[in-house]
């Protein structure tokens, strides 16, 4: 028996290592005229190394004080900046104390209570030490304003962190690409944490099949600083870059390519990217370090790794629907 075009499309997926979850998904996939690519974990291999521990002077901790206290905070976190942390002090053979009433909170970071003391690791408000290049951000001032939304005063903190690392190596820091982190205890800052990840070597030849294939470059949608997207994005050939995005600005970044016409491919890895893989016409989830929360919500998953495989689906379905009509 022959099957229908669209479930050997899905069967064919499949060869390529990638799980479509639907006849529906699959002739979504087809459809899609632009894509927007998550960073870390998507372009990005999702397995950052820390590069550098900073204490602060006054903070009374040492680099290993400083990364053991991160570490403990991270430790239930699934997110790959934790696995990093956590894989750092363990590598310097550090002792990671329990944490109680750990809470994460997508997009930003996490909090946790360590030896009595409340302990957060996470986000460094873009105006933080004079990075201060909010990049492309689509709606200019809007990040800095959504902080305080946390309602938890990790805007204050930005603001009493400035003084501390203006004009300090972590300014330098985060314009050569790093990631940067930031640790308080008890709502006081106490070091901040630089970490790398590599670049996939896929990621240009994806963004250059994607670009053909849709007539349009991919748009880069990052949590993170705006000198670390534009690093990756440099590296990848993608010439718009929207960064220091909240989770809720993803998905409104998304909302608006979507309003003014467009159908937008998602690809995405984290928690953080779940509302946008929802909202786009089609979303596709980085598999391996993949969280559950995206892997659920996509349409498709990428269960190999290999990001080539995201242009590929899209000329299968495309293919398939040809021979539907
Ligand atoms: P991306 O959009 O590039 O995948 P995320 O949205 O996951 O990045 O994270 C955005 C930013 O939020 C990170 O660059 C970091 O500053 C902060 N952050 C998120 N989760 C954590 C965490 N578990 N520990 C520390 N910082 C975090
Ligand atoms: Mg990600």
């Amino acid at each position: 028996a022959t099957m229908p075009p669209l479930l050997s499309a899905i069967a064919n997926a499949g060869r390529h290592g990638v799980l479509v979850k639907s006849a529906v998904a699959m002739e979504r996939l087809g459809e899609i005229d632009v894509a927007a690519l998550d960073k870390t974990g998507t372009l990005t291999e999702g397995a950052p190394e820390v590069t550098d521990v900073r204490p602060l002077p006054d903070s009374g901790l040492d680099a290993d004080g400083l990364l053991a206290l991160a570490a403990a905070a991270e430790h239930p976190s699934e997110h790959p900046l934790a696995r990093a942390i956590v894989g750092a002090a363990r590598g310097r053979g550090l002792r990671i104390a329990d944490a109680e009433d750990f809470a994460a909170e997508p997009g930003r970071g996490v909090t946790a209570v360590v030896e009595g003391r409340v302990v957060r690791v996470g986000r460094v408000e873009a105006h933080v030490g004079g990075a201060g290049e909010p990049g492309k951000t689509g709606e200019p001032g809007k990040t800095g304003d959504c902080m305080h939304s946390a309602g938890d005063g990790m805007h204050d903190l930005g603001d009493r962190m400035h003084a501390p690392v203006t004009g300090t190596a972590l300014t330098a820091t985060i314009a050569g690409g790093a990631t940067v982190v930031l640790v308080t205890r008890d709502e006081t800052p106490v070091g901040t944490l630089a970490l790398t990840d590599r670049l996939r070597p896929a990621a240009p030849s994806m963004t250059a099949v994607l670009t053909a294939l849709t007539g349009t470059t991919p748009v880069l949608l990052t949590g993170d600083n705006a000198s670390a997207a534009a690093r990756v994005a440099e590296a990848t050939g993608l010439t718009d870059v929207r960064a220091d995005l909240l989770p809720e600005d993803k998905v409104n970044a998304v909302r608006g390519m979507q309003d003014a016409g467009r159908k937008v491919l998602f690809v995405g890895d984290g928690v953080n990217d779940a509302p946008a893989l929802a909202a786009a016409h089609a979303g596709v989830a980085m598999g391996r370090a993949g969280s559950d929360l995206a892997l659920e919500t996509a349409d498709a998953v990428v269960v190999r790794d290999e990001l080539t495989a995201v242009p590929a689906v899209v000329r299968l379905s495309r293919a398939a629907r040809r021979l539907v009509v």
